[in-house]
């Protein structure tokens, strides 16, 4: 059996009219058939939940191309795709819970994530309860007879907490509950979910999948037993991707574990520069020995990637300004997962998507930095310009 990253390079291509590498983009609404009868044969497949074309909205090549892709790297039975990471979130929870039902969310969970249980969620009458992530199996004091699903990300947005899967996975299916996780941070390549327990992971294909910053994507990959429930409600919202973005992911999938360990080198190195800095009060990146929740990464994890917080000791706003705008390598923006080093201030006076229900953010100034794949050397200097740059301006 070759490994993933060998069946990744070839899966799902399938040669045009004219063999070449990649696969012809093939756009659609329509799909021809030759006779009422072949119609009618691949319609029965189509509905049986077979990878049959009845029209451009499921099925299509460059779809079963990525799929294969994808499954590669995430592993699980099937997969769909969505316009966008949150979308694929949604979709994973509205297939998986009905009026009446409870969901336990983690507290860390991505913004928009936590905005859609409090409203969407809510106003079709789905409770939700936000936990600790550290909580482990202790989850089962939050269990209730309509817990339908907990829902995990690990690390955590902006806070990294890693979370014991296994276990909080255990308490969940004694109690007949499903098992999200939102694996964006480490991907499949180093968390394999569905061997910690998970049903069904949502990936946000936007960062690493896609991996370039032009492309917004998002896939939900299933097990076996979860996968009729992903099909059929991704099916009833009409949930489908274009043939030019798949052409894009697919293309980006090919690279993704180069990209990843490269991303991961640099992290490591630069995370480690930071921690020693006088200037910072903690690296909040798991793969660093002096993080909260190392163990459990290492047990876990095969590889950390790009991505880390870092909470400094108090400075004022504009001294914070003065080191983030005057960056030459960092681009101050949302989202995370190219190629290039991104930055982000979480700051608590203004709306503040580290908000907890829970535990609300106490600590000092926090950052997120994507590492991106320039030379580490030219991002560890931009970053010390940076702290020399607080300095002066915090001693106006
Ligand atoms: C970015 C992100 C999403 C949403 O992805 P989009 O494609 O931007 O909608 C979901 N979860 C996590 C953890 C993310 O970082």
């Amino acid at each position: 059996m070759p490994k993933p990253k060998t069946t990744l390079i070839s899966a799902g291509r399938f040669p045009g009219a004219v063999a070449t590498v990649n696969p012809p983009i093939q756009r659609a609404s329509t799909v021809l058939f030759n006779s009422l009868d072949e119609m009618e044969a691949v319609q029965t497949k189509f509905s049986r939940g077979e990878r049959a074309a009845t029209y451009g909205i499921a099925n299509m090549p460059l779809t079963n191309a990525c799929e294969d892709a994808l499954l590669a790297i995430e592993g699980g039975h099937r997969a769909m795709f969505f316009p966008s990471g949150l979308a694929a979130v949604s979709a994973a929870l509205l297939a998986s819970v009905k009026s009446g039902d409870h969901v336990l969310m983690v507290d860390s969970c991505y913004a928009p994530t936590r905005a859609l249980c409090n409203t969407t969620l809510a106003r079709f009458g789905v409770d939700t309860q936000f936990y600790e992530p550290t909580i482990g199996e202790n989850i089962a004091a939050l269990m209730r007879p309509n817990t339908r699903v907990v829902y995990l990300e690990s690390p955590g947005s902006l806070t990294f907490d890693v979370q014991d899967v296994p276990s909080i996975a255990r308490v969940a299916h004694r109690h007949g509950a499903r098992v999200i996780l939102d694996n964006a941070w480490a991907t499949g390549l180093y968390f394999d979910a569905f061997a910690h327990g998970v049903d069904m992971v949502v990936q946000p294909a936007t960062k690493y999948h896609a991996g370039h910053s032009d492309l917004l994507v998002g896939a939900v990959i299933a097990n076996d037993a979860a996968w009729a429930d992903l099909r059929e409600t991704a099916m009833s919202l009409g949930q489908t991707t274009s043939p030019d973005d798949l052409y894009l992911l697919l293309r980006s999938l090919r690279t993704l574990p180069t990209r990843l360990s490269a991303h991961a080198t640099a992290a490591m190195k630069v995370a480690t520069h930071l921690q020693a800095r006088p200037e910072v009060a903690r690296v909040l990146y798991p793969a660093l020995p002096s993080d909260p929740g190392y163990a459990l990464w290492k047990r876990d994890f095969t590889g950390a990637s790009g991505l880390f917080g870092v909470e400094l000791k108090p400075a004022p706003h504009a001294a914070l300004a003065a080191m983030i705008d005057g960056y030459d390598h960092f681009g101050l923006g949302y989202s995370w997962g190219g190629y290039e080093s991104l930055v982000m201030l979480w700051s608590h006076r203004r709306h503040d998507p580290a908000a907890r229900a829970a535990r609300p953010w106490t600590g000092g100034p926090l950052l997120r930095y994507h590492i991106g794949l320039e030379d580490v050397d030219d991002l560890i200097d931009d970053l010390d310009a940076g702290f020399a740059r607080l300095a002066q301006a915090a001693a106006r």
